[in-house]
């Protein structure tokens, strides 16, 4: 939908500054390690579809999802070559739905590897998958028993063709963190079992890591939606969305007087609070009461009060009189001058979780 004045917020995608981010990766990466696109959870929240369609078109040929839905959605709208893997691989009894419809599992368990090889023996074809080895994030993934288990075995079963091994970091985006050169180290034993398979282990964050941790193939997600992939740094990625909230109502509130829900906002001296029709039903974080700014061109507005389930409110006394906002006007939420990890850190939390709770009722215009 573009601007529409009945919705309270509109969401701009840059969808030039995204492609640019994943150029930018690509670009960082040693010439022989080919850059995927990771846009699962509905493309960090920006639309799989339209984003992966902008990273094909700048030359993404590699796509992952997390889960079989997100994959059975996006696959029809992929060129025939791109290849699209699904994390979480096949649940029991949904092997068949992935080979159907020319999805690419992460097998992460012994029995997974199971279940698609018998599909395979059973179709009479090789079937491909990625296969996940655990260097310690301890979540997914073949643990260096089974690894070692089905190596001592002859290597994957008949039928069962690899085109990955993965695996996946859990501290990368602490620069010297020490899991991470045990990881590293732990993926190079790993693909020992696996020869002549290509190997993917950065993240966002491994992209900025070095050589060591390129292998065959990245999988950046976070960073090419804007957000930091290593907080600790600047940031080398350009932001890719702006969230702006519409102005319902200007009142002035005397003091002494309080503004939301639980009176959290003491209002001491006579103010201007604008109320904008975004809440936490749209994602906004509620953690963000009280201490989330918006800004009105280049001018900073202190939100006050706590963030109630359609609406926020804004403290606009500041601003001059021949820039007060008005209902209809738009105030930026997430914008250039507070972008969305600015928000993240305000709120507790990172730019992943503002990013994949987008709520669907923003008006949404790619640009
Ligand atoms: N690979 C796997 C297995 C993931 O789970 C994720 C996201 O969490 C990514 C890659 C992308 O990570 P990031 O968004 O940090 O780049």
């Amino acid at each position: 939908a573009a601007d529409h004045p009945a919705a309270g917020g509109l969401l701009t995608i840059d969808l030039d500054a995204l492609t640019g981010n994943w150029r930018r990766l690509r670009d960082a990466l040693s010439p022989g390690t080919e850059c995927a696109g990771v846009v699962k959870a509905n493309g960090y929240g920006l639309g799989a579809v339209t984003v992966a369609r902008a990273l094909s078109r700048a030359g993404c040929r590699t796509f992952f999802v997390a889960q079989l839905d997100e994959g059975l959605r996006l696959r029809p709208t992929l060129p025939r070559d791109a290849r699209l893997f699904v994390l979480s691989g096949p649940a029991p009894g949904t092997a068949a739905a992935f080979a159907a419809a020319g999805l690419i599992p992460v097998l992460n368990s012994p029995e997974q590897i199971a279940a698609w090889a018998d599909l395979a023996r059973a179709r009479d074809r090789a079937l491909p998958a990625a296969i996940h080895v655990d260097t310690g994030m301890a979540r997914l993934g073949l643990t260096p028993g089974e690894v070692a288990a089905l190596a001592a075995d002859g290597g994957v079963p008949p039928g069962l063709r690899p085109v990955l091994v993965m695996s996946h970091f859990a501290c990368a985006d602490e620069p010297g963190h020490p899991l991470t050169p045990r990881q590293i180290e732990a993926f190079r034993a790993a693909r020992a079992a696996f020869p002549g398979v290509p190997g993917s282990l950065a993240n966002s964050a491994g992209v900025f890591l070095g050589p060591e941790a390129y292998h065959d193939l990245a999988r950046p997600g976070v960073a090419l939606y804007g957000s930091n992939p290593t907080p600790g740094r600047p940031n080398p990625m350009a932001d890719v969305i702006r969230l702006q909230g519409r102005v319902l109502q200007v009142r002035c509130v005397d003091a002494p007087g309080s503004v939301g829900y639980g009176a959290s906002h003491r209002v001491a001296c006579r103010s201007l609070i604008a109320t904008v029709g975004i809440g936490y039903a749209d994602g906004f974080p509620r953690s963000a009461s009280n201490s989330a700014v918006g800004y009105v061109g280049e001018t900073p507005v202190p939100m006050v009060g706590r963030v109630s389930m359609d609406l926020v409110t804004f403290d606009v006394s500041g601003l001059p009189a021949d820039r007060m906002v008005r209902a209809g006007d738009l105030i930026d939420l997430i914008g250039p001058h507070n972008p969305v990890d600015d928000l993240a850190r305000r709120a507790g939390t990172i730019g992943y979780e503002i990013l994949t709770t987008l709520g669907p009722r923003y008006a949404r215009r790619h640009v």
